[in-house]
């Protein structure tokens, strides 16, 4: 597989390259020289999960890593259930959040752990991540106890729920977490900053867990099949996907499925009030201003890292008319959160704004399926505020609720973040 960087076209890689570097010259994002076609989707359609992604993501990389090496990460990656639910006739959630830490990050994380340990089993290296609340939790559970790996993941201190928190900084071990203060924002730019440190990299073999890593995207595409195939009667109508987004990673592997020929009618990107992106693609400007916390804090994302490949997708591969860009404020998220607990469905703030952008825009001969990205439990207090209810917790969760907090804090500046790395991760 050949990448080139988005940035610099002159600068290629291979999948590996691609899968250890994380970004390329410029913190430019790598993005595939050529999306390769599938050629019978129905009968692809007709096959289980695993053995599809097998292929889906064989399309993608067998060439350079083999397929049997691709079937055994994917087998190892993808053993979880992925359920469409029906929440009215023609709109249905399709539920991500039953991996082991409760949210669909754990299907790219997985993914991308299994990579770098199948195919870099001798190098010690170092994952350095910012999380805006889901990712530390997928990347901490899918490295925790690997050899040769240490972790390091950023947070933004006070945003994030506390059962998120609860989830990955108590795992000690190889994962160590930072508490910054500052917004996700800030801890995604403290990242990019160690990244083009040269020293610190070079010392450390830092790698990033983050969106912008390839394997995670690739990982992603696959669900969106299943998504359709278990949609059965769908093929007769059109199909619209509706996509909770924050750093636009999600949303970038489901157009990547659509160039690859995933019968899709069109996409949703749904933001929050953090809408850079639905403005952006309804007026052509692009101005980030400064993010606001909202119930659906894991899009709490005003400078999404991903949009560039979904900007280069469409630009290359796709028409305009495929992707439709919807900012859902908090009262309708909540308002929509409350009609889908009267349908009889419980669901939690990034689904519901996914729900509501899909409701918006869907024609009565089409079907939508809108992306349950976390577990409704995950977001306990504000869901059962919300709808008046009590949540039982999930036994991942309940295994972590007493467990204390092993977290640093810092302040939001890199020269601080770089001694704690060079300190802690050098000493041993
Ligand atoms: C990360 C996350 C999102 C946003 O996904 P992106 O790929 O960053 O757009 C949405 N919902 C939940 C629950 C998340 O954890």
């Amino acid at each position: 597989m050949e990448l080139f960087n988005l940035k610099h076209p002159q600068q290629k890689v291979n999948f590996q390259q691609a899968l250890t570097q994380g970004l390329g010259k410029d913190r430019g994002l790598f993005f595939p020289t050529k999306v390769p076609t599938l050629s019978d989707i129905e009968e692809l359609l007709t096959l289980p999960f695993v053995e599809r992604s097998q292929q889906i993501l064989g399309a993608w990389l067998a060439e350079e890593i083999g397929q049997t090496r691709v079937d055994s990460i994917v087998e190892n990656a993808f053993n979880f259930e992925l359920p469409l639910q029906a929440v009215t006739e023609q709109t249905f959630c399709l539920e991500l959040f039953h991996g082991p830490t409760l949210a669909f990050k754990d299907f790219g994380a997985r993914f991308m752990a299994q990579c770098l340990s199948q195919l870099n089993p001798n190098r010690k290296i170092t994952i350095l991540t910012a999380t805006s609340g889901d990712t530390g939790a997928a990347v901490a559970d899918a490295f925790y106890g690997l050899d040769n790996v240490q972790v390091v993941i950023l947070y933004p201190k006070g945003r994030i729920s506390e059962l998120q928190e609860k989830m990955f900084c108590t795992l000690g071990g190889n994962i160590a977490t930072v508490a910054i203060d500052g917004d996700f924002d800030q801890c995604q730019a403290l990242v990019k900053l160690a990244f083009e440190d040269q020293e610190l990299k070079q010392a450390l073999s830092l790698n990033s867990a983050n969106s912008i890593n390839i394997s995670r995207l690739l990982a992603q595409i696959c669900y969106y099949f299943e998504g359709v195939a278990l949609l059965n009667q769908g093929l007769e109508r059109e199909i619209v996907i509706s996509v909770p987004s924050g750093n636009f990673g999600n949303i970038t592997a489901g157009l990547l499925g659509k160039a690859m020929g995933l019968p899709v009618e069109r996409f949703v990107a749904a933001t929050n009030i953090n809408d850079t992106v639905p403005r952006y693609w309804n007026n052509g400007h692009w101005q980030v201003n400064a993010t606001q916390a909202t119930a659906s804090n894991a899009m709490d994302v005003s400078d999404p890292s991903n949009w560039p490949r979904a900007q280069y997708l469409m630009e290359h591969y796709l028409s305009r008319q495929c992707l439709q860009a919807i900012s859902v404020d908090e009262a309708a998220t909540l308002n929509r959160l409350k009609t889908m607990h009267q349908q009889g469905y419980v669901s939690e703030p990034h689904a519901a704004v996914a729900a509501q952008a899909l409701e918006q825009g869907l024609a009565p001969h089409q079907l939508g399926i809108f992306l349950g990205t976390a577990h409704p439990s995950k977001f306990k207090q504000s869901v059962e505020q919300s709808l008046a209810i009590e949540l039982a917790l999930p036994k991942e969760l309940a295994a972590v609720v007493n467990k204390p907090l092993l977290s640093h804090n810092l302040a939001a500046d890199y020269q601080e973040l770089r001694h704690y790395l060079f300190d802690s991760l050098l000493s041993d």
